[in-house]
């Protein structure tokens, strides 16, 4: 029988790389708190209709990404291919933006979506969500931006472009989306495909598609800048001026439309010039209609998802720093069979006084214990003399000096030991 792998398009994420994953959380963590965003934990599985109503029926995600299945009671079940409309779904219903309220809300974890896999690509994939709920002020669009920037700031990536755009709202979308029509029915011979096709359902998704000839027919597309109504165009002018004001560089694109219907006025991505055609790390924008669209009453909403994946692999590529990795500081060894009991037990007692310690529990002899010690900081030595008198041997092996001190004290000893030394550091 041949060994059962990973689903395609899935992989482990192993501890060489985990500890790298967790400093990016943890930095996510930090910054998230800096802004005043909570940590709110969702189902991974949703009901379909969810996603089919809030992300769009004519999406790429809802038409053909969805991982969908009925469960055992017959109901139609989704993996999450994306956070907002779960966030969105938990704020309607816990009541978080009752009478006007308003909640910022982050999340992070695995996403599902049956794309072809890639470099950057993958069909389960990590993201970090943030969303600001119940405010429809341009300066929370500002804030949310400003948030994903200073994550990146903060995990040192470098080469990175914002690009930002307005994709209007039900006023004056309709208008633009009838100019698209028009226009692409006259360019329909340069079309791929999939774009005929979405020329009838959503041709505002030609803009973004990366076909050669598709792209150059978009370049001539009427600018929805022409086609805003006051209200978006002036929202779209503050959010401009308020990252101004913040010293941020950005770019306007007309083509960045994004693959999810719920967007309204603001859509941005940010961009690495180091990861090929899968090339944005985090995406987002405005979403004032998508309460609506699953039940809710009036919640505008704005903000982003950050793929964890690609901002690891961007920071690997660009020679980031993740900090340190973490390791063991003492390593208790037993030089002999009858000891072992006894440098379990002082082992355990450094881990319970928040300490990283190791033992060996397989029954190693001393030289091998040794060499597991080579990368701590300290080595705990227990054998026959130390046993009889109460004592253990604590070698500090940066430097190789040895003591023997009480087994009680043991504990307080390195403690103190490696505080020292860490402030010397
Ligand atoms: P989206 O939810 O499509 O706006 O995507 C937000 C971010 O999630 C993107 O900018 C990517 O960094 C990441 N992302 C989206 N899809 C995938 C995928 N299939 N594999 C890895 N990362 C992804």
């Amino acid at each position: 029988m041949s060994a059962i792998t990973a689903p395609r398009g899935t992989r482990d994420i192993l501890p060489q790389e985990s500890w790298k994953w967790s400093f990016i959380v943890n930095s996510a963590a930090e910054t998230m708190k800096n802004f005043g965003f909570s940590e709110i934990h969702l189902p991974i599985f949703e009901h379909t209709e969810l996603f089919s109503r809030g992300v769009g029926e004519t999406t790429d995600i809802v038409e053909k990404e969805m991982y969908t299945f009925n469960d055992r009671g017959g109901r139609s079940i989704t993996l999450r291919p994306e956070a907002t409309a779960g966030v969105m779904r938990a704020a309607i219903e816990n009541n978080l933006c009752a009478q006007g309220a308003s909640v910022k809300l982050w999340n992070w974890g695995p996403m599902f979506r049956h794309e072809r896999p890639q470099k950057g690509r993958y069909r389960q994939f990590y993201q970090i969500d943030a969303e600001c709920l119940g405010i429809a002020d341009a300066m929370a669009d500002v804030e949310v931006i400003a948030l994903s920037i200073e994550l990146f700031r903060r995990l040192g990536l470098k080469n990175l472009e914002v690009v930002i755009n307005s994709v209007g709202c039900e006023k004056c979308r309709p208008v633009y989306r009838q100019k698209l029509v028009e226009y692409f029915t006259a360019h329909i011979d340069e079309l791929c495909p999939t774009c005929v096709d979405r020329l009838g359902r959503n041709p505002l998704r030609i803009l973004d598609c990366k076909n050669e000839s598709c792209g150059h027919a978009a370049d001539g597309a009427p600018d929805i800048f022409d086609s805003l109504c006051d209200e978006c165009r002036e929202h779209f002018e503050k959010v401009r001026g308020g990252l101004e004001r913040l010293g941020f560089n950005y770019t306007l694109s007309k083509r960045l439309v994004r693959g999810l219907d719920y967007y309204t006025k603001t859509a941005y991505e940010i961009l690495s010039g180091d990861l090929g055609a899968q090339n944005a790390v985090a995406g987002g924008g405005r979403y004032d209609n998508l309460s609506k669209a699953i039940g809710g009453g009036k919640i505008p909403g704005v903000g982003f998802a950050c793929g964890l994946d690609r901002v690891a692999l961007v920071m690997e590529e660009q020679g980031c720093s993740f900090g340190k990795r973490p390791g063991t500081s003492v390593y208790c060894v037993a030089l002999d069979e009858e000891s072992r009991g006894d440098v379990q037990v002082l082992t355990h007692k450094l881990r319970m006084s928040g300490l990283s310690a190791e033992c060996d529990t397989s029954g190693r002899g001393f030289k091998s214990q040794m060499r597991s010690a080579g990368a701590c900081k300290f080595a705990c030595i227990i054998g026959n003399d130390e046993r009889k008198s109460g004592t253990v041997a604590v070698k500090n092996l940066s430097d190789g000096e040895q003591v023997s001190i009480p087994i009680e004290e043991a504990v307080t000893f390195i403690n103190e030991k490696l505080k020292n030394s860490e402030t010397l550091v």
